[in-house]
């Protein structure tokens, strides 16, 4: 028995907090499927009872999207999140990965491959893609079923020009580093463009560190510790040593495996000598907008856009960074704010549970658009691409178009330019 599951499970005063927050919870009301139930499965586990071939078990544990809500609301610190990624890795070693996470893995491991497979991917675009069925999601739907793609899922092209090619390190003796993430990287330059336009006008040096590897957070959520730890190592050796104040990763997801994850990962192999570098170089990963704000005087800078927005809090920002606040006070500068009900309630995307659990995945997105409609904004911002793929495709199924997804970046470079 793995001692800190254990001590996990004997953590939980089965209160039922978790349940009352649990997005999967909400939709399916079933025991095993929020953190009290994962908790009492573990009992199953220790007495030698838990069927980790049984295709029940898998979804049990597979189907939570890691969101940490539980975390959050769980009065006694029980490690909720910690549970189920342990749990997976355990499947993961008993029985391999799905032959798309194993495929998923092979090409995140390998930058070239992937900047290869970004690269064909966009050529082959003509063919797989339907014209842009709105140009304002900016995504479209499949021609032809792929495997693991429904074929009515909207999906964002990938850019023409990744944003490790369109920039390099800019200024003299520079105290950031850029830290893009990959959808940013491959798909969503414009986040980037727009962070880069910020920086050049704050007058901020920045560096651009080609040689970064994916964050691995994609295949750690899946169970797959090795993989994580090759990926997470070679980022730890990139950064670790570079004469920085900050290193600012873009998407919330990055970070907060970077940040927390990443000493969590060597702490299961028992690395000290790594879990203590990740956790020196945590104390200078931050999330773009709150270096913003905390480093800048971007407030005094900005101007109404006339946009009427609301913002949706990405769970890796509000509840894994705690930046909650700072995205509120710059929109509220450059934009007619609206905050709607239960803005923090995850959108339904959890990376690889959105391809695996897709029904699942936008019931829970479509509560968030009745919050979103509520508050009559034109503008949905959040400061996840995840998020914006999640709920610009979820708006687009409700028939809601005209309401617009934006990154609070986006926004804010939007209201430098004078609205
Ligand atoms: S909130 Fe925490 S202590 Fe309460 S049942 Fe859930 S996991 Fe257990
Ligand atoms: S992490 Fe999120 S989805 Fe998973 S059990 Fe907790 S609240 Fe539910």
């Amino acid at each position: 028995m793995d001692e800190r599951l254990k001590k996990e499970w004997e953590s939980c005063v089965k209160c039922g907090l978790c349940r009352s927050v649990c997005p999967v919870f909400r939709e399916l009301r079933q025991e095993p499927f929020v953190a009290r139930g994962h908790i009492s499965l573990l009992s199953d586990f220790i007495k030698g009872n838990f069927d980790f071939d049984s295709e029940k078990s898998k979804d049990y544990l597979y189907k939570c999207l890691l969101c940490t809500t539980c975390v959050e609301a769980c009065p006694n610190d029980s490690g909720t999140d910690i549970i189920v990624e342990l749990a997976r890795r355990r499947i993961v070693e008993l029985h391999g990965l799905a032959l798309y996470k194993k495929v998923m893995a092979k090409i995140l491991l390998n930058r070239n491959l992937m900047d290869l497979s970004a690269l064909s991917a966009n050529v082959l675009s003509l063919f797989l893609f339907n014209k842009n069925v709105n140009t304002s999601r900016q995504s479209a739907s499949l021609r032809i079923k792929l495997p693991f793609f429904d074929k009515d899922r909207l999906i964002p092209p990938l850019a023409p020009k990744t944003f490790y090619n369109k920039y390099k390190s800019y200024g003299e003796n520079p105290r950031i580093s850029i830290f893009p993430g990959c959808l940013i990287n491959y798909t969503y330059v414009k986040i980037g463009d727009a962070f880069i336009n910020i920086l050049h006008k704050l007058n901020i040096g920045y560096i651009v560190e080609k040689k970064a590897s994916c964050c691995g957070a994609p295949i750690y959520f899946s169970g797959n510790f090795d993989d994580a730890r090759i990926l997470a190592k070679r980022n730890i050796d990139l950064f670790y040593d570079q004469s920085i104040d900050y290193l600012v990763v873009l998407e919330p997801t990055c970070a907060s495996m970077m940040k927390f994850d990443y000493s969590k990962l060597f702490m299961y192999f028992d690395d000290e000598e790594y879990v203590q570098k990740a956790l020196k170089l945590a104390e200078k990963i931050i999330d773009p907008v709150k270096y913003l704000y905390d480093n800048t005087n971007i407030e005094e800078k900005l101007k109404d856009t006339g946009l009427t927005v609301t913002y949706h809090d990405p769970c890796h920002l509000k509840r894994t960074q705690k930046v909650k606040n700072e995205p509120r006070d710059l929109i509220k500068r450059a934009a007619h704010f609206t905050e709607m009900k239960e803005a923090d309630r995850c959108c339904g995307n959890g990376g690889t549970f959105s391809i695996d659990y897709r029904d699942l995945s936008l019931k829970i997105a479509s509560r968030k658009i009745d919050n979103i409609l509520n508050t009559k904004a034109q503008v949905l911002v959040t400061g996840c691409s995840a998020c914006i793929m999640q709920l610009s495709e979820a708006l687009h199924i409700a028939g809601h178009d005209e309401v617009k997804t934006l990154h609070t970046l986006e926004l804010i470079n939007q209201s430098l330019k004078g609205g």
